[in-house]
């Protein structure tokens, strides 16, 4: 079981913002932005690479809920949605998950 997968089933303890049948939405434990949520997919798909074409329909809700709860945290003044894939991309939760951050202006291109 992934961690998220844990916290899904309620074993881990964690900041929900929203959920549906399809996805939940936490607070990440080490924020890197005032606002920082990881829309988490309830099916464990590794990675982003790893998705199926039968995902689609998932991939396109997982991005519908990163806007609307970057609308319910009041990120009005913007908003950046990440994916990390790999060692280089920064993926640390084998289990695909959207970072919604927010609540400053953040640096571009990031590091
Ligand atoms: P990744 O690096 O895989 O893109 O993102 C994983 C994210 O999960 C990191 O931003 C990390 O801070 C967050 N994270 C790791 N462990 C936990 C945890 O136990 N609870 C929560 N809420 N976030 C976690």
């Amino acid at each position: 079981m992934t961690l998220f997968e844990k916290i899904i089933a309620r074993e881990i303890p964690a900041q929900i913002v929203y959920e549906d049948d399809l996805s939940i939405a936490i607070r990440d434990i080490n924020p890197q932005a005032p606002v920082h949520v990881l829309v988490i997919p309830k099916k464990p798909i590794a990675r982003v690479g790893e998705a199926q074409p039968e995902d689609q329909a998932l991939l396109g809700h997982l991005l519908l809920t990163a806007a609307k709860v970057a609308k319910q945290e009041g990120l009005e003044n913007g908003f950046r949605i990440t994916i990390n894939q790999g060692v280089d991309g920064g993926e640390t939760v084998p289990h695909m998950h959207v970072h919604v951050l927010g609540g400053h202006s953040l640096s571009w291109p990031p590091g």
